[in-house]
This record gives C-alpha cells, sequence and structure tokens, in this order.
C-alpha cells in the first residue's frame, strides 16, 4: 500500500513536469541567450557540520570507541596524548561534576582533537543513551553533563497471556515494572492461560529514533481468573504519584507480597516439613524464595534495622522492625548490605542483602519470616493493613481522571 502511494506520487511528479515543460516551451518568450562566458568554478564547500554533543566540530577530528575492561579515564587520555600530569589535574578539578573512576566498561567514548593538536580537546563519555559527560581538557578545564533530545511516543499494548507475562509483553523492562506494580496484588507465578493484560505507557526515544527505554506507566488492566485488576498512575495536586485501582484504594500495601523482585516460593510456612538439610520432620516458620546467588533482598515494608548477622542455622540474616506489631527476617543471605546496620532506617523496597545459602541451607534461597507480636505467622494467611488510598479532597479529580484511560484499557 505504501509503496503503491509512493509510485503514484512519482509517476504524478513526472507528469507534472511534463506538463510544464509544455507550457513552458509553447511560452513565446525567446529562450536566453547562449553565454560562452567560462564563469568560476564555485568552491566546494563541505556544509558545515553538525554539533556533536553541543560542541561545534567543524575544525575537529572524532575518535570513537566503547570503553574496554580495564580501561580508565586516564588509560584513555593517556592514549589520546594527554600527559599523565594533566590527567590526574583534570580528574580532580572535575570531580565534582564528573567522576571519571565511574567509567564502565561497554559504555561509548568520544575524543576531539584539533586537526594539527597532539593533544585532544575534549573527552565524552555516554553514561546512558541519553546522558553524557564533556570534558573540556584544554584552557579552561571543566566538565558539564548533558542529555540528548528526548522524545516520549505514548503506547498502548494488549496481550493474551499464554505461558506467561514476560513472554507476552517481550519486554523485560515493562515486566519488571508491572510485577511492581502488581507485587500484593497478582501472583504471578499463578497467572492462568487466558488472563490478559492492556497497559498504556509511555516510550523514551532519543532524536526521534532511537528507542531508550520504558517510560512512565500510566494505566493498566489486568484480567486475571476473570477479575479485572486496574492501575492508574495518578499524580495528585500535591505532587504525590501513587498506582491506584478504579476506586482509588492504593496498590501498594503496608508489606511487599514477596521480598524478591522475581522469585518462586520453593518452601511454605508450615507446622510440619522433612528439613532438607537436617532430615527430620520440623515446623517451617517461613516462606522460601529461590533464586540465583546474589539476587537483591527488599525490605518488604518500611523500618528500622533490628537485628543484622550471623548463626549457624540463619547464616547470615537481618531482622527488620516495621511498628510495635509486626517485624520481619530475611535469612542465609550471602552478603549483608551495608545499610543494614542496627538502628538503621530502611524504606520498602530498600535492598537489605543479597541471596545467598549461608547457614543451614541447601541451595540459594531466601528464608522469609514474619513476626506478629513476637510470634511467627504466615503472611499469607493474615489480613495486613493497606497503604493509604487517595486523600478524600483528591477523589473527585482522580474519578475524573480515570475515565479516559479506563474507556482506553477497556476497548480490547
Ligand atoms: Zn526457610
Amino acid at each position: 500500500m505504501k509503496r503503491k502511494n509512493i509510485l503514484t506520487l512519482i509517476l504524478a511528479g513526472f507528469f507534472l513536469i511534463i506538463v510544464v515543460l509544455v507550457i513552458v516551451l509553447k511560452d513565446n518568450n525567446p529562450l536566453p541567450e547562449y553565454n560562452d562566458e567560462v564563469t568560476d568554478s564555485v568552491a566546494v564547500v563541505p556544509p558545515p557540520k553538525a554539533p556533536l554533543y553541543g560542541l561545534e566540530i567543524d575544525t575537529l577530528i572524532v575518535f570513537n570507541g566503547e570503553v574496554k575492561s580495564g580501561d580508565s579515564f586516564g588509560k584513555l587520555a593517556g592514549e589520546a596524548g594527554l600527559p599523565t600530569s594533566a590527567i590526574y589535574n583534570i580528574a580532580a578539578k572535575i570531580e565534582a561534576v564528573f567522576d571519571v573512576r565511574k567509567i564502565k566498561a561497554g559504555n561509548r567514548f568520544t575524543l576531539l582533537k584539533g586537526e594539527n593538536s597532539q593533544t585532544p580537546s575534549f573527552f565524552v563519555y555516554e553514561e546512558s543513551l541519553l546522558e553524557y559527560y564533556v570534558v573540556s581538557l584544554k584552557d579552561s578545564v571543566y566538565a558539564l553533563k548533558g542529555e540528548r533530545l528526548k522524545t516520549i511516543k505514548e503506547k498502548h499494548v494488549y496481550g493474551v497471556i499464554s505461558s506467561s507475562l514476560s513472554q507476552t509483553l517481550n519486554n523485560h523492562t515493562l515486566t519488571n515494572k508491572l510485577s511492581g506494580i502488581y507485587a500484593w496484588t497478582i501472583d504471578f507465578f499463578r497467572i492462568q492461560k487466558g488472563d490478559s493484560i492492556a497497559v498504556i505507557y509511555d516510550e523514551i526515544f532519543i532524536d526521534d529514533s532511537i528507542y531508550a527505554g520504558v517510560g512512565e506507566i500510566k494505566a493498566v488492566r489486568f484480567k486475571h481468573y476473570g477479575n479485572d485488576y486496574y492501575a492508574f498512575n495518578y499524580t495528585d495536586p500535591s505532587g504525590e504519584s501513587e498506582f491506584y485501582d478504579e476506586t482509588g484504594k492504593s496498590l501498594r500495601k503496608a508489606f511487599l507480597k514477596a521480598p524478591l523482585e522475581y522469585s518462586r516460593i520453593s518452601s511454605r510456612f508450615t507446622m510440619r516439613r522433612f528439613h532438607p538439610v537436617q532430615k527430620r520432620w520440623k515446623a517451617h516458620l517461613g516462606t522460601d524464595y529461590a533464586a540465583p546467588r546474589g539476587t537483591p533482598i527488599l525490605s518488604t515494608a518500611d523500618g528500622v534495622i533490628e537485628k543484622a548477622g550471623y548463626t549457624s542455622g540463619n547464616g547470615n540474616y537481618v531482622k527488620v522492625r516495621h511498628n510495635s506489631v509486626y517485624s520481619t527476617q530475611y535469612l542465609h543471605m550471602s552478603r549483608i548490605a551495608s545499610v543494614s546496620k542496627k538502628g538503621n532506617r530502611v524504606r520498602q523496597g530498600d535492598v537489605i542483602g543479597y541471596v545467598g545459602s549461608t547457614g543451614l541451607a541447601t541451595g540459594p534461597h531466601v528464608c522469609y519470616r514474619f513476626w506478629k507480636n513476637g510470634k511467627q505467622i504466615d503472611p499469607f494467611g493474615e489480613k495486613l493493613p493497606d497503604a493509604n488510598p487517595i486523600k478524600e479532597e483528591y477523589k473527585e479529580a482522580f474519578m475524573a481522571y480515570i475515565k479516559d484511560p479506563m474507556a482506553r484499557l477497556n476497548d480490547e
């Protein structure tokens, strides 16, 4: 269809030229006299190069490269001809804006050099597709952070789940964000065939063409076991953003459903199970989540670190006190995060340690223990407190706001 249109356009164009020619030729005006004089040939001036990273690069030679493992600012600048003493001074001078030790292998860099110069004038480091640092290496040494022009395009996707959410959406970041939004509402390991999802979200592009990732998720409709679970991203007039359902209830709970972003329950809370290490029947007062070693463990609610240490049974563990009623405990960590020091405050979702198999454990997992009034309980059997719903004074504005996205989500 597109190709046909283009062809039609070209044909129409030709036709127009012929018509114009016929008119011109029919014109009675004499043709201009033929001028035999040789005119000066016009010098071919290359068009000015478009600025790069905000720099005028007409007189500069550009070298592009990728930071390899073992590369540093010093090494790259040194190889480009900058003396070691200068490198040291520059790094120190720009540290507040750009810490050159943060250069990572795999990222792009650019060196710009004057045509007759032995040493480079600028070093540019691309921190991400969107952000970069420009370091002026000569005369006045400085560094500044730049951001490429980004455009945001709203996208609407719909899919019926056949095996998993990630396979249906085929977008890792989007899947991650959605599993975060629905962390308490939907068990992603119990998604069934025929569940469906509709999402309205933003995609970020650089210079209108280069895909740079998922932006804000605006509205979601998750059909799960025949029920609709809506999520509307709403910023209230006081500037607070949150995901709410269609009645204005927060999708967040006081507690996350699991202490890992992606997790599989390998053993549930039970008064009787065969202990895999001790080889005897005993109560299991926790929920085990199997995950690869090193997976971040998240505090499931806001709180204060009550204990962080090691015992032969628990291995490395952290206990968080949330209020006078609830505490949670996380066992078998490979490593305790530095924030997990007794007395430190943590927020829901903060990384407090990493999955391991220290203590009495057969494989990498986190044993999640839930304490209520000093007794260990099964959080899945509890009605746990909700996070705050939309404030009453914003309820009307919220209900008006969700009308349009809701209609669009229901369109599927
Ligand atoms: Zn356990």
